[in-house]
């Protein structure tokens, strides 16, 4: 058994160097790729959790018990975005 392993090996030794080389080239870019999405995607995740108006509008208590009494369901979440009972907060108190 080990003799047969020994020929093997000596039959891919010289395909064993270019073999390293592109799946250790391989390794890095895949790894690369893999941060570069994550990056990517949560970057895209904070600009839609920063679409979410409830922070700046009327309605919003600010108490976890109850965030909002119009919309209580969607408050705080991406269902939100684009809430219609949103009522800018800045925009009433100067009115
Ligand atoms: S009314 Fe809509 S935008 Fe305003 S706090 Fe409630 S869910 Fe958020």
């Amino acid at each position: 058994m080990l003799e047969l392993l020994r020929i093997l090996i000596q039959i891919i030794q010289p395909f064993l160097v270019p073999i390293c080389f592109v799946l250790a080239w391989g390794f890095l870019i895949l790894i690369a790729w893999s941060i570069g999405a994550a990056m990517r995607d949560t970057v895209r995740r904070a600009k839609q959790m920063h679409q979410i108006p409830c922070t700046d509008c009327v309605f919003f208590t600010g108490d976890y018990h109850l965030k909002c009494p119009v919309q209580p369901k969607i408050a705080l979440s991406e269902a939100a975005i684009n809430c219609p009972d949103y009522s800018n907060r800045n925009l009433t108190s100067t009115l």
